[in-house]
């Protein structure tokens, strides 16, 4: 029997039952639901006259200028909106470096000019907003200039209303930036990252002949992992409650080995909450599709259906945020760390990533026609390009503490980046490169413009799951995305290294045509030399074994095995080129980016040390020694009534050296930690102390004390166990 705490718990869980919704799935359909609380085209397009709308649409698809007497009627418009769906508050909702959401409260209330009480909104107001944010993460930003940032109104994301028990409150997505204009958030070089991919993949689409198309976007839809366990149990866990995972916990007997949670039937409980994650997420306007048990057991997925990658972004920051407050109201708690439990699976997020014009057409789409083919080929050449040249920058954007306990850990993909693309469009790769060679064989010669495009399979068996950017079709998945980071930096390295790569290709090709190539001549020699030059970042095999780390190096791909080993290419002269050339982030900010990453480095190793250090000495140790203070008193009671206690003096004897260990781990600890936290040195050396020294001590301590977690008396352990937090639902 555990101690009482933990049987309380227990005894909680069992009484538990599934939740239902507020309003009855029968009451209240999807047709109901969807976008109920957005202000999204039909809302616009019933509130606004004609013409407002219609330059409103503008503003949205072609990023013109907002005059500001339109500002004034889409404030009204969505004010009243707001207030007929019950808000009594705005807020402008952004996203600042600490990776999470941030909002600040207003009333529609005001004085009129004869001072009466009125509910108002103005333009002004909903166009600009100055929090009092001088407590964000800037990276020395804004030490320079001005404490204060202002918020301003991203019209390409639609506002919507969060409810809550009491009230409703309209949020209006933004960008956050200093006074002088440098960018506070994730947002704004989103934004700016979406902007250059455009005009390059424009320049592109003209230089292939066509004139049609005015403009591209990049697409994102982004699978969610994520774990659920019982509140009561991660009440009794402080280390879940302030990292975000298990810093102790021994084996279960049994894990994931069996491979019985993976889409296996959900339970009652855990359907209930989905379900409702799933109807409040579309009232959200949030398309999820997909939800199901993951490997791990407690794991599971949530994926939506793609969309413009500036709307899925936030919409991810939506989900995540949903996932939480109705896990809440289940009796769970949602965990989005990317590993709470050791010895299983962790939790990652797939970035699926392709770019789509204005007429719907995706242009990672396989083609049909050879101009199709053409134009796939070449974007195609612009990823490879891009992931070969810029492999540092996507390691950076995934590189945080959580996800060190994935990448290359033999769940995750490795470390190493690279491409999978398949045998068949390896294959069309290979004949492209042998190009003027394999003329003379005709047969694998593939004349862009001219030669169809074998038939490429869509089958979902064929795929790589060790490959951190794989081919799936008509998109690539970047699959080293941690699940509880925004996707948002991903996504900034996605959009600029694509952008970089199509404009690199659209000087050369024009290059090529103002020295005289037709077009076709001018693509097939690009496209040629380009592909010879990266062909070394796609890799078809399996990503978990030695050999291709052993390949990987021969070939000059880097293996950035840790956050700080990868935070060390963020800022480099060949990175501050490619973000400032396409006005993504100037210098300055790049490199503010890199001392916020190396600082919530530091802070996440420090919290877990004084975590592990707190739990370790007041609950692990006490219980310990309760449990060797009864048996050292039974075996001193045995042996003056004449009995033998040979093995009981052994097993004492092995709960005593338990707890010696672990204290001598506690003493390193204590060390380590203070040597890390105390350190002065550049921010780098400072993340270096916490890696080498403060993280093996922790995992000294947790070691010495999952032994002691098998030998303890059970009634004593005073943390919820694996076999509990995994298995009870
Ligand atoms: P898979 O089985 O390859 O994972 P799915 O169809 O289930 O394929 O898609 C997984 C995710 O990829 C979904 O979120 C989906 O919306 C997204 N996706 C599909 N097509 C695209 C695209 N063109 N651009 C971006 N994301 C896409
Ligand atoms: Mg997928």
């Amino acid at each position: 029997m555990p101690t009482e705490a933990r049987r309380d718990a227990v005894v909680a869980i069992m009484a538990r039952k599934p939740v239902a919704s507020k309003t009855g799935y029968l009451d209240e359909t999807f047709k109901d639901l969807w976008c109920k609380n957005v202000f999204g085209d039909e809302e616009m397009r019933k509130r606004l006259p004609e013409a407002a709308y219609r330059s409103l649409k503008g503003c949205v698809e072609h990023g013109t200028a907002l005059d500001p007497l339109l500002a004034d009627l889409v404030a009204n418009a969505m004010k009243d909106w707001a207030l007929s769906r019950g808000a009594t508050h705005f807020t402008h909702w952004f996203q600042p470096m600490t990776g999470l959401t941030a909002e600040k409260h207003d009333s529609f209330v005001n004085w009129d000019e004869s001072g009466r009480l009125i509910m108002e909104f103005s333009g002004k107001a909903l166009v600009k907003g100055e929090p009092d944010a001088s407590s964000f993460p800037s990276g020395g930003l804004r030490a320079t200039f001005e404490a204060r940032g202002y918020t301003a109104w991203d019209p390409t994301s639609p506002a919507f209303i969060k409810e809550a028990e009491n009230g409703a409150t309209l949020c209006i997505p933004t960008a956050f930036c200093s006074w002088t204009g440098e960018a506070l958030d994730k947002k704004t070089p989103l934004l700016r990252s979406a902007e250059a991919l455009t005009s390059a993949a424009i320049r592109v689409l003209r230089l292939l002949g066509d004139d049609k198309v005015e403009s591209v976007y990049p697409t994102l839809g982004a699978e969610q992992e994520y774990f659920l366990i019982d509140r009561a149990f991660a009440a009794l866990r402080p280390d879940l409650l302030a990292t975000g995972r298990t810093l102790f916990g021994a084996k279960p007997p049994k894990g994931q080995e069996l491979e019985d949670h993976y889409f296996g039937s959900i339970s009652p409980r855990v359907i209930a909450c989905m379900q409702e994650i799933d109807r409040e997420l579309w009232k959200l306007g949030v398309p999820v599709k997909t939800r199901h048990n993951e490997v791990a057991p407690a794991q599971f997925e949530l994926a939506p259906m793609f969309e413009r990658t500036t709307v899925a972004t936030d919409h991810n920051m939506l989900t995540m945020e949903v996932l939480r407050q109705v896990a809440t109201r289940h009796g769970f708690t949602c965990l989005l760390h990317e590993k709470p439990f050791s010895g299983i699976n962790g939790s990652g997020k797939h970035n699926n990533f392709s770019m789509a014009t204005n007429h719907g057409e995706n242009l990672l789409e396989p083609g049909s026609t050879p101009a199709e083919n053409m134009r796939f080929v070449v974007f195609l050449t612009a990823v490879l390009r891009s992931v070969d040249v810029h492999a540092d920058l996507l390691r950076v954007s995934v590189a945080h503490a959580g996800n060190d306990h994935r990448l290359g850990a033999n769940e995750a993909p490795p470390a190493i980046i690279s491409v999978y693309l398949g045998e068949q469009l390896s294959d069309v790769v290979q004949s492209l490169v042998s190009g003027t060679a394999a003329a003379e064989t005709k047969k694998s010669f593939m004349a862009l413009g001219v030669s169809a495009l074998p038939k490429l399979p869509r089958d979902a068996t064929d795929r790589n799951r060790t490959s951190p950017f794989a081919f799936t079709g008509n998109k690539f998945e970047f699959r080293a995305v941690g699940s509880s980071q925004s996707i948002g930096t991903p996504n900034i390295v996605l959009n600029s290294i694509m952008a970089d790569s199509l404009r690199f290709l659209a000087d050369e090709i024009d290059k090529a045509q103002k020295a005289g190539a037709s077009r076709n001549d001018a693509v097939q020699r690009v496209v040629q030399s380009t592909l010879k030059q990266h062909q070394r970042i796609i890799f078809n095999g399996n990503g978990y074994s030695q050999e291709w780390q052993d390949d990987a190096k021969k070939r000059g791909l880097a293996n950035y095995r840790n956050t700080v080993d990868a935070l060390a290419q963020w800022d480099t002269p060949k990175n501050q080129t490619l973000f400032s050339s396409l006005n993504v982030l100037t210098a300055k900010e790049l490199e503010s980016r890199g001392h916020i990453m190396y600082e919530a480095y530091c802070k996440a190793i420090a919290i877990e040390a004084q975590s592990t250090l707190g739990l370790a000495s007041s609950s692990i140790v006490p219980a310990a020694m309760r449990h060797l203070s009864m048996m050292t008193t039974t075996i001193a009671a045995a042996k003056v009534s004449g009995l033998v206690v040979k093995e009981q003096e052994r097993s004492a004897r092995a709960v005593c050296d338990g707890i010696e260990t672990l204290l001598s781990a506690i003493r390193d600890l204590e060390g380590a930690s203070a040597k890390a936290d105390g350190h002065h040195g550049s921010l780098a050396d400072h993340a270096k102390a916490y890696r080498d020294v403060a993280i093996p001590a922790m995992t000294a301590v947790r070691s010495a004390a999952d032994v002691l977690e098998d030998i303890v008396d059970d009634d004593l352990w005073p943390l919820p166990k694996y076999r509990e937090m995994l298995f009870l639902h």
